[in-house]
């Protein structure tokens, strides 16, 4: 196929073209049929094709997609008012993806520093972290290859190790120019690292301790996928700032900044912007993602199918010889191997099963939450013996 000779080559695409989808499942355009553990990368939370979100976005098409921020948009508010409640928070910032919505709240730091008299503030970021591909959330991503050629990179980020307490004490210790830590809940793209249950609770008490915003990047852990509405919520505490984008339009591009007053209320007027974010049709798909994981109870079943999912994970492969961990919340689930394992992506691909594997030795799991019993089922027999079978040809 040459059918990508016009598209760069920031992607290598599998050979495989999906026609469409419902639910967990996937056809492609020969006819067959796929189970789709990966959701468009922690996407499509309700799935393909959900009959609330296409609804939404027919009606609000007939209506009106478009507008600009220039005046008052109606979903927008409603929006904004669901994702406050949810999170306890008090303001949205509306952009088109994740990036965009880390770039405002990098921004919402640097102008908090910067009107505390702070010179050159700083955030601290983690090693292994994943924050976009804009060039202020590349520099802000503890990943080399994200970065490698793009430099100089956008100064101002401290690099912390993630789940290290002491390191980012010391820091506090000997620098005076940190206002913010922005921190994934637990880290996605570096292969579901969990970190200790009291990580974020002990990280907000720092940052309270010296007057820094807490920003957490919920980007690939909210709108239900660990069994809250955010992960934090496993937590005892609010944030200063939880970026979104993800799994909030269902595949309608939509990225969102929720802060608190005190982080909020340095974006004036003129601040900050974007023609598209927030627009009628995008906030229209968040709307309906939101009413149909209060509905339909996603949130809670995401907690229990999620265990029973990881439950069958490790009832079936923790005495493979291979298998170092299983480890995840709700349905964000990593298991990692003891040798790179990428080639399970096509393999699984081949028995119709959709996966990706990170940092090399790191199977994610990232299904739709309205993901079936009978789909558990498949998903967790197709998987393990694929595992099986690549780890004894791997010995061989
Ligand atoms: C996907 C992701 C991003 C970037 O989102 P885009 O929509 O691709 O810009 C940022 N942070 C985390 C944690 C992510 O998973």
């Amino acid at each position: 196929m040459s059918d990508n000779q016009h598209l760069m080559t920031t992607y290598a695409p599998m050979d495989v073209t999906f026609d469409h989808g419902e639910g967990a499942v996937l056809w492609d355009t020969e006819g067959k049929q796929y189970l789709d553990a990966l959701a468009g990368i922690a996407v499509c939370g309700l799935g393909h094709a959900h009959p609330a979100v296409t609804a939404a976005i027919t009606e609000q098409a007939t209506k009106l997609v478009h507008t600009s921020n220039l005046y008052q948009i109606q979903n927008q508010q409603r929006l904004a008012d669901e994702l406050c409640r949810l999170s306890g928070l008090d303001r949205v910032f509306f952009a088109n993806s994740g990036a965009e919505a880390n770039e405002a709240a990098i921004k919402i730091a640097r102008m908090y520093g910067n009107n505390k008299g702070v010179s050159s503030p700083g955030i601290i970021v983690m090693e292994n972290s994943f924050h976009g591909r804009t060039m202020a959330t590349l520099s802000a991503t503890g990943n080399r290859h994200v970065q490698a050629g793009f430099e100089p990179l956008v100064q101002g980020f401290i690099r912390a190790p993630f789940n290290n307490i002491d390191a980012i004490e010391n820091i506090a210790a000997n620098s005076s120019n940190v206002v913010a830590v922005m921190v994934e809940p637990i880290q996605g793209e570096a292969g579901i690292n969990v970190p200790a249950t009291d990580y974020l609770n002990r990280l907000r008490k720092i940052c309270d301790d010296n007057n820094w915003l807490l920003m957490l990047d919920e980007i690939q852990t909210g709108m239900g996928r660990t069994g809250q509405w955010f992960a934090f919520q496993h937590n005892d505490l609010l944030p200063d700032i939880v970026t979104l984008a993800k799994a909030l339009g269902n595949g309608v591009p939509i990225g969102a900044c929720i802060a608190n007053s005190k982080a909020a209320e340095v974006m004036k007027p003129g601040s900050h912007g974007s023609t598209f974010g927030g627009n009628p049709l995008a906030c229209a798909a968040g709307l309906a993602v939101i009413k149909t994981i209060a509905q339909e109870k996603l949130v809670e079943r995401a907690a229990t199918i999620g265990t029973r999912l990881s439950d069958k994970l490790h009832a079936a492969l923790d005495n493979v010889d291979g298998v170092k961990e299983i480890r995840g919340l709700g349905l964000m689930i990593g298991i990692q191997l003891d040798k790179p394992c990428k080639p399970l992506v096509s393999e699984a691909l081949r028995q119709g099963l959709l996966i990706s594997v990170q940092s090399d030795y790191v199977i994610r799991l990232l299904p739709p939450l309205t993901i079936s019993e009978q789909q558990i089922e498949t998903l967790t027999g197709t998987l393990s013996t694929l595992v099986r079978s690549f780890l004894q040809q791997e010995a061989a």
